[in-house]
């Protein structure tokens, strides 16, 4: 059975939907340039000072970088020796000083809501319908693990034992809940956290270090590095100081990281290659909706994202579903996030190699639905595509583009969608949209995933009622899920009651 197994459904504290979304504060007129000097930093986007010249706060986002920066190896392992050290006083605070601070740490990120935003925007090119839940789930991070880690100290006579240093190495598509959630949950077992911030999304990780600083973190227990340079990075995942990394990111940096280090304790969340399987019993309207908000939100740029439909039977064979996907993603108005009317803004940079491709190219037996084209404004900003007649084993079907792509496969019956969809390596979330009972339990029987929704989009899992986390090649290490109430387990060392490991 899929891990999803392990985690059970509880309704979650809701606050994605219930936000009162901040005035949009695009229009950039007026404000002096924030100064940067570091064109690197800056954000790399034409539109991104224009954004961030509104928010002075995150200057002081700048400063956290600039002072991070000049790194070489001996600052690389006094950042660890510092963090070794500081673990000890954080640990002595125990679970309830330390659940304090965290519970304010998600008042504070409440607080900066808005320069989150903008710094999401800028960085990332998040629109915010994307971008204002994303707070929201980094906010439900704070508050959750702050409660689980009260029970941790012993579970079945077995004793908890808390790493000292953690190192978070977070990616840029969810560039403050992931990183956010990642240091949230360290933190609260008791570890210092040392984290690198995709480079990319730099700003933004350091506006969330900030704010976890002003909630009472110490600067000690949360140090930002930012390691340009890969053999400074090798050499910090390679420390035998550190006692486990975080990753949440592509499965071949899992894979490099073990190259660095064979015995690395490495947990964290991969690739991913995600279907909805449409049923001739679903309701067409709902599955569309869902189809198109999972396959191109933050232009698909998510683990999570739906890259393939696979339409069953009649749903397959009749014109139905296709003339309406087509419409609906039409429709979509594409445009930078500094248009607050935005549903899909731009990729993380201009598009090269298999993403260029898989935009430009078709494979064999494929057309497109809907064409792609690159747009103005921005080389980053293209309008969806979706290809249809996509063939089983071939490089769509098996391969992750994590870009606005959709592609289109019939299967003849509920179970051939099933084994499409389990021929892929990877198994992170996974679609149903079915009104049939019997369909439905087929369905979770049968799917090699660790995420599985049925009819709803497969994006977005809520803290606590989604736990969410991969199966196969999406998921390294122990594979508690983010969000779920087992995740803390995986990130200390057990023994049982007499002290032996
Ligand atoms: N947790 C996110 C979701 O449920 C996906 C995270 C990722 O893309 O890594 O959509």
């Amino acid at each position: 059975a899929s891990l999803a197994a392990l985690d059970p459904v509880v309704p979650g504290p809701h606050r994605v939907q219930d936000r009162t979304l901040p005035a949009p504060a695009h229009s950039g007129e007026g404000f002096a340039n924030t100064p940067d000097t570091d064109p690197a930093i800056a954000a790399n986007r034409a539109w991104g000072s224009g954004i961030l010249s509104r928010v002075p706060a995150s200057e002081a986002g700048i400063a956290t970088i600039e002072a991070s920066r000049r790194a070489d190896a001996a600052s690389v392992d006094g950042v660890l020796r510092t963090a070794s050290i500081a673990a000890q006083a954080w640990q002595a605070l125990g679970a309830a000083g330390r659940a304090a601070v965290l519970h304010r740490a998600g008042d504070v990120l409440e607080a900066r809501r808005a320069e989150l935003l903008e710094v999401m925007a800028a960085e990332a090119g998040k629109t915010l319908d994307q971008s204002d839940p994303e707070v929201s789930e980094a906010i439900d991070f704070a508050h959750f693990y702050a409660e689980r880690a009260r029970e941790l100290p012993g579970i079945d006579g077995a004793r908890f034992h808390p790493h000292d240093v953690t190192v978070v190495t977070p990616p840029w598509n969810f560039p403050v809940a992931i990183p956010a959630g990642s240091t949230l949950a360290a933190l609260a077992t008791g570890s210092s956290v040392v984290i690198k911030p995709a480079r990319a999304t730099r700003r933004c990780g350091a506006v969330m270090v900030e704010a976890l600083w002003e909630a009472g973190v110490p600067r000690d227990v949360l140090q930002l590095v930012q390691l340009d340079d890969p053999a400074l990075g090798e050499h910090l995942i390679a420390s035998p100081v550190v006692d486990h990394v975080i990753l949440t990111g592509g499965y071949e940096t899992a894979e490099l990281f073990r190259s660095f280090r064979p015995d690395l304790p490495l947990s964290g969340e991969t690739s991913g290659k995600n279907a909805i399987i449409v049923t001739p019993s679903a309701d067409l309207d709902l599955a569309v909706k869902d189809v198109v908000n999972s396959a191109f939100g933050h232009a698909g740029q998510k683990c999570s994202a739906a890259s393939l439909v696979i339409l069953v039977g009649s749903v397959a064979a009749s014109r139905r579903f296709r003339a309406q996907l087509v419409d609906a993603v039409r429709s979509l108005h594409v445009a930078l996030p500094t248009d607050p009317e935005s549903q899909m803004g731009p990729i993380i940079a201009a598009p090269t190699g298999k993403l260029l491709s898989g935009l430009t190219t078709l494979g064999e037996g494929e057309t497109w639905l809907v064409k792609p084209a690159a747009l103005p404004g921005s080389d980053a900003l293209w309008s969806p595509g979706v290809r249809d007649g996509v063939r089983r084993g071939s490089e769509y079907h098996l391969t992750e583009y994590f870009g606005p792509i959709l592609g289109i496969m019939t299967a003849r019956s509920l179970e051939e969608a099933i084994a499409i969809q389990n021929e892929i390596d990877y198994g992170l979330t996974s679609g149903l949209h079915s009104l049939d009972a019997d369909e439905i339990r087929t369905w979770l029987a049968g799917v090699e995933a660790g995420n599985l929704y049925v009819n709803r989009g497969i994006t977005g899992a809520i803290v606590q009622r989604q736990p969410f986390g991969g199966w196969k090649k999406s998921v390294v290490g122990a594979g508690f899920k983010a969000g779920g109430p087992n995740y803390l387990l995986g990130l200390g060392r057990w023994t049982d009651s007499t002290g032996a490991g």
